[in-house]
C-alpha cells in the first residue's frame, strides 16, 4: 500500500482530490487484485498497472459514472437512488433477451405482435382488470389518459386530489398542459359525492381521483368512496380514472405497514382506469401501468402520443419477471423491497453486529443503534418502520467528512447524518452488501 501511494502520479492526484479519496480507491483496487489473485484469475500486477487502476477508480468516482450504490439511508424507495431495486429474476430476464427479442413479433404467426402483450396477461390475472398498457412512468400514464379523453373538455377533481407528488408533478399543471379544463369540487378537507354530481356538464370527460401519495390529512376530513365515484361515472356515462401512484398489489399489513389501497381494490371498486408506477410498491422497473376496461385502454393505445411514451424492451422484460413473482404468493419476498421489509429486527441486529465487529473496525467507532426506516418514493409518509443502524463515530472527523468518504467508496455508500452522527440503516440494503460495507468502514476508520 505505501509503495503504491508513493507512486508520483498518485501523489499528484492526492494533492488534487485529497489523500483520503486516493487511499480509498487504492484499498478497493488492492482488495480486488488480491481476490482475483486468490481466485487464480490474475497474476500479481505491476505497481504501474495498479497505480493506473487507482487513477481510473478515482476518475470514475469524480466523473460521476452511472454505478450501483449501497443505499444505507433507510429510505427503501429512494427516488434519487433509483427507487425500487430490481429482483434478480428481473435482471436475468433483461440479460436473457440477448441481442434481439420477439418484442413486437408473434413467433406463432410470424406477423407483427404487440409489445404490451408480454405483460398484459399477468396484469389481468393479478388485478382483475380487462386490459392493460405500459408507458414510461405514471406521470406519462396520467398525461396519456388526459390527452386521450379530456383535451378541450372538463375533468372533475376533488380539491383534496389537486396534489403535487414532488419532482415537478403537479396535477393542475399536467391537466393544463393536456388541454383539459380542471373543475375542482368540494373543499380542501371535505368532499361529497353530491359535489361531483353537481359539477357534471355535457363537457365533462373524466372523473379523476388521485392518491394522496406523500401527505395525509387528519381531523375534520371526509372523502368520496371510490366505489361511489365509480357508480356515479357509470350512471352518467362518464369515465372514472384513478391515479393510484404507488401501485401496491399486496396487503402491506403482512409486512408490518399500514394497509394501503391496492390496484385490486381500485378495480374491484369499479374504476374504469387505474394508473400506477412500476418502481414504487410494485418493486419493478420504472414504468407507468394503466389497467382497466378494454375500450378506454384500446383508445389510449391508439393515441399517437403512445409512440412517444412507450417503454423499452428491458423495461418489459423486468416488469414481466417481477409480475411473475406475484403470481406465487410464496415468491413475493424475492422482490427486493419486500425482502427488505420482511427482515426482522433480530436479523438486522445480527447483520449490524457482524459489520461492527469486522476485523479492522475498532469497537468504539461503530455502534449498533435503533433506527427508523421509511418506504419512501412518496408512499406511506407516516409509517415509520422499526430498523437497526450502524452509528459511526470518528473522533475529530466531522459527520459531513465521513459521509463524503463513504460516498467515495466502491461501491459508494450513502448514509444519513442524524443528530450529529452518521447512521447506516441496515433495512435499505441487501445482506449481500454487508461485506463491502464492512471492508469500506474498516478502510475509512483505519485511516
Ligand atoms: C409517484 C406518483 C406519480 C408519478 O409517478 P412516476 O412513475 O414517478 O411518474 C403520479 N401520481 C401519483 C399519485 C404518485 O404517487
Amino acid at each position: 500500500m505505501h509503495r503504491l501511494l508513493a507512486d508520483p502520479s498518485l501523489v499528484a492526484m492526492a494533492s488534487e482530490v485529497g489523500a483520503a479519496a486516493v487511499k480509498t480507491a487504492a484499498d478497493a483496487v488492492l482488495g480486488d487484485a488480491r481476490a482475483r489473485i486468490a481466485a487464480g484469475d490474475e497474476v500479481t500486477p505491476s505497481l504501474e498497472a495498479l497505480a493506473a487502476r487507482v487513477r481510473a477508480h478515482v476518475e470514475g468516482v469524480r466523473a460521476g459514472d452511472f454505478i450501483g450504490v449501497v443505499n444505507a439511508t433507510g429510505i427503501l424507495l429512494h427516488t434519487n437512488l433509483g427507487r425500487a431495486p430490481l429482483a434478480s429474476q428481473a435482471l436475468e430476464a433483461i440479460a436473457a433477451l440477448g441481442g434481439y427479442s420477439n418484442l413486437e413479433f408473434d413467433l406463432t404467426t410470424g406477423a407483427r405482435g404487440s409489445r404490451h402483450g408480454h405483460v398484459t396477461p399477468s396484469l389481468r390475472a393479478l388485478t382483475g382488470a380487462e386490459d392493460a398498457l405500459i408507458v414510461n412512468n405514471c406521470a406519462a400514464a396520467v398525461l396519456l389518459a388526459l390527452d386521450s379523453f379530456a383535451r378541450g373538455r372538463e375533468v372533475v377533481v376533488a380539491r383534496n386530489s389537486s396534489i403535487e407528488v414532488g419532482g415537478g408533478f403537479r396535477l393542475p399543471d399536467v391537466l393544463a398542459r393536456s388541454g383539459a379544463r380542471l373543475v375542482e369540487v368540494g373543499t380542501t378537507n371535505r368532499v361529497q359525492i353530491e359535489d361531483f354530481a353537481k359539477a357534471l356538464t355535457p363537457r365533462t370527460a373524466l372523473l379523476l381521483r388521485t392518491h394522496p401519495s406523500n401527505f395525509r390529512m387528519e381531523g375534520f376530513v371526509s372523502d368520496v368512496l371510490p366505489r361511489d365515484l365509480a357508480a356515479l361515472g357509470r350512471r352518467a356515462g362518464i369515465l372514472t380514472f384513478e391515479d393510484l401512484g404507488n401501485g401496491a398489489l399486496v396487503d402491506l399489513r403482512a409486512f408490518g405497514l399500514a394497509r394501503e389501497r391496492t390496484v385490486i381494490d381500485a378495480i374491484a371498486d369499479g374504476m374504469d382506469l387505474v394508473a400506477f408506477s412500476g418502481d414504487k410498491l410494485l418493486g419493478g422497473p420504472q414504468a407507468g401501468i394503466v389497467v382497466g376496461k378494454r375500450a378506454p385502454i384500446a383508445r389510449m393505445l391508439a393515441n399517437p402520443l403512445m409512440r412517444a411514451l412507450r417503454v423499452d424492451k428491458s423495461t418489459l422484460a423486468a416488469l414481466g419477471a417481477t409480475l411473475r413473482l406475484y403470481r406465487d404468493p410464496g415468491c413475493i419476498r424475492e422482490i427486493p423491497i419486500y425482502a427488505m421489509l420482511a427482515q426482522t429486527i433480530e436479523q438486522l441486529r445480527e447483520r449490524a453486529g457482524s459489520i461492527a465487529t469486522f476485523p479492522g473496525i475498532e469497537a468504539r467507532k461503530v455502534t449498533v443503534v435503533e433506527s427508523q426506516a421509511f418506504a419512501g418514493g412518496g408512499t406511506l409518509p407516516l409509517s415509520a418502520i422499526p430498523s437497526v443502524a450502524l452509528c459511526i463515530e470518528a473522533s475529530g472527523v466531522a459527520p459531513g467528512e465521513i459521509v463524503r468518504l463513504l460516498r467515495a467508496c466502491r461501491p459508494p455508500i450513502v448514509g444519513r447524518v442524524q443528530g450529529g452522527n452518521v447512521l447506516l440503516d441496515l433495512r435499505s440494503f441487501a445482506p449481500v452488501c454487508d461485506t463491502a460495507v464492512a471492508r469500506s468502514l474498516a478502510s475509512i476508520l483505519g485511516s
